[in-house]
């Protein structure tokens, strides 16, 4: 079993979080420390470390996620632009480790620049 992270912490209820959303699966919170006007974090329930952990258990997992990005997107007003971003492992700017997606939106993000900021 992993290290519990501050995002299990959160999904526990021992620790505090803006939570936008929720369901059996996943929650979805705002980001402490926003990169964007609009910057809300999708969680999985199960504590996956990395992306690259997932496996094929989790498919219906990771769908569900992908799914609701967009009604959190639409309920959030950014469905028309918002940036998705998955950061796996330290080099890449993975700083909690369990899976999470950053959704990111209001800001006009440059067309060659694939980092958060
Ligand atoms: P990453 O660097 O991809 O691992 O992203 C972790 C994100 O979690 C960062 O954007 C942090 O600002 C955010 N974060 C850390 N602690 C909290 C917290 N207690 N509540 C909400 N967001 C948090």
């Amino acid at each position: 079993m992993p290290e519990a992270t501050i995002f299990s912490k959160i999904i526990d209820g021992s620790i505090q979080a803006d939570i936008l959303y929720q369901d059996d699966l996943c929650i979805c919170i705002k980001d402490i420390q926003p990169k964007a006007p609009t910057h809300v974090l999708v969680i999985p329930r199960k504590p996956i470390p990395r992306l690259v952990d997932a496996s094929v258990e989790d498919q219906a997992l990771l769908g569900h996620l992908m799914l609701k990005i967009g009604d959190i997107a639409r309920t959030l007003g950014i469905d028309e632009a918002f940036r998705v971003v998955i950061n796996n492992g330290a080099n890449a700017g993975q700083t909690v480790f369990h899976l999470h997606l950053h959704i990111l939106g209001n800001k006009t993000f440059s067309e060659d620049a694939l980092g958060m900021s």
